[in-house]
């Protein structure tokens, strides 16, 4: 069985959930290296999705993608709001009207969400981004179910390879958005939307993630 319009609706209400416990320590990233608003523009626009979904309109996967990415375009300024309301808007172009959605269609759609982030953002692995959590996330999305393993695994290996993109960024010198203009002084400090980036790949995973325990 694919992914229906049910499991799409649980995975952004939990990812909501989790923005919602991880708002200060975004904020705590985005202070070191940005404006100190990531926390408050994740957990606001899906805050406002929550609430739009719960009017219950969406019949389809991508009908539910689309109310996220038109959510968070109109409700997120900054960097953020755009970028991934591009990549919710390029991953319910790529769901199109199907009721249900197979793993290599699952695929085709974080694909297409990765591609909405470059074409918008135009910032590339080991730029200090979001961009370097999704990029290895996607590909070891891909290969797992090319290699015939459940999406369920796969998904797991996505959220592992993000977590280590997340992790990477640590040491990077930010070269797009607001961190770039610190220059050298960006580097020992790790990206926020590379930790929010994580967070949705580790909630697509089904994990319970904490990262304020840590
Ligand atoms: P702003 O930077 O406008 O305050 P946020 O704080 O909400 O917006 O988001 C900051 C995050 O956006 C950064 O940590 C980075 O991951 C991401 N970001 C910024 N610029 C880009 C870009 N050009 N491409 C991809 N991601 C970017
Ligand atoms: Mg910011």
């Amino acid at each position: 069985m694919g992914v229906t319009t049910d499991d799409v609706l649980t995975a952004v209400r939990r990812y909501a959930e989790v923005l919602a416990v991880h708002r200060r320590l975004l904020i705590k990233l985005d202070s070191a290296i940005g404006d100190a608003d990531h926390g408050e523009n994740m957990d606001r626009g899906f805050r406002a999705t929550v609430e739009r979904l719960d009017n219950g309109e969406e019949k389809t996967p991508g009908d539910v993608l689309k109310t996220v990415a038109m959510t968070l375009i109109s409700k997120v300024g900054g960097a953020a709001g755009p970028l991934y309301g591009t990549a919710f808007l390029r991953a319910a172009t790529a769901a199109g009207d199907r009721d249900e959605l197979d793993d290599e269609t699952v695929v085709e759609l974080l694909d297409a969400a990765l591609e909405g982030l470059r074409t918008r953002g135009k910032a590339d692995v080991g730029d200090k981004t979001m961009i370097d959590a999704w990029a290895p996330a996607v590909a070891a999305a891909r290969a797992g179910v090319e290699a015939g393993r459940p999406l369920e695994d796969a998904l797991q290996e996505a959220a592992d390879a993000a977590a280590q993109g997340m992790r990477d960024t640590i040491p990077l010198v930010a070269r797009k958005g607001r961190a770039s203009y610190l220059g050298e002084r960006s580097a020992g400090h790790q990206d926020p939307g590379a930790t929010s980036s994580y967070l949705l790949f580790a909630t697509l995973a089904g994990r319970d993630v904490d990262l304020t325990a840590e």
